[in-house]
């Protein structure tokens, strides 16, 4: 019996920073942003319209994007997570910076609370970490029924152009453990996985077949399609942010 999961949309908030008419409210350049991109999408495969951005720039299509030029830092909440959990999202975060050429970096456990609204900066001044929050319908209500997960990040502006600078990505810890046990099931959890990252780095659903943005998941669909891949290397081909 084939296993129906609804994966929820991304969702994209523009931050402020506490004083966004100041630089010195600007974090500095990050230790490890480099002057050009990290990495380059994946060449060829086949180019496709069949992805959508979750946010463009004003006035016109380019997509809001995270900076190539820095790693994306990620904590985990592992209060939920399943078996196998943090190798799963080692290996979709790698499917993501293949597709895309951002480069995403787990720096470890968390037990802190995904920050509450629209903070994008710590108390030292630099960029939030994204919080994969092993939750479940009960501490996050939006996961009730069938939904699986759901993602999103924030965005700030500068010089007239926006950039994701952190976000969240919720997972249902007890409903992935029902699709890991069932067979296939490693696939299936991180292709749910690849979803929501997908979803962090800019990607909004999309109804079109074969594509893993489809707004409900099969676990006849494990890898990205051509329109997802395409939309990819959109969001990973942003300019790098100006410090
Ligand atoms: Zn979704």
């Amino acid at each position: 019996m084939a296993v129906l999961v609804v994966l929820l949309g991304g969702a994209s908030v523009a931050a402020r920073l506490d004083d966004s008419s100041s630089d010195s409210a600007f974090p500095g350049r990050p230790d490890d942003a480099a002057s050009a991109p990290l990495g380059a999408p994946a060449a060829g495969g086949t180019a496709s319209d069949a992805y959508a951005f979750i946010a463009t720039q004003k006035g016109g299509s380019d997509p809001v994007t995270y900076d190539p030029c820095a790693p994306i830092h990620l904590v985990v909440d592992a209060r939920t997570i399943v078996d196998g959990g943090m190798k799963l999202l080692e290996q979709a975060l790698d499917e993501v910076s293949e597709a895309s050429g951002l480069q995403l970096v787990v720096d470890g456990l968390t037990d802190d609370e995904a920050p509450e609204g629209d903070a994008v900066t710590g108390p030292d001044r630099t960029w939030l970490p994204v919080t994969v929050t092993w939750s479940d319908p009960k501490a996050s209500p939006k996961l009730k029924g069938d939904v699986a997960g759901y993602a999103g990040s924030s965005s700030i502006e500068r010089d007239g152009h926006r950039w994701f600078v952190t976000g969240t990505v919720v997972l249902d810890g007890p409903q992935l453990k029902r699709i890991l046990d069932q067979r296939g099931g490693r696939a299936g959890v991180r292709s749910v996985m690849m979803h929501e990252l997908a979803h962090l780095v800019g990607l909004d659903h999309v109804d079109a077949a074969g594509q893993l943005m489809r707004p409900s998941g099969d676990e006849s669909i494990t890898t990205w399609g051509a329109g997802d891949r395409t939309g990819l290397a959109a969001v990973g081909s942003g300019r790098c942010i100006p410090y």
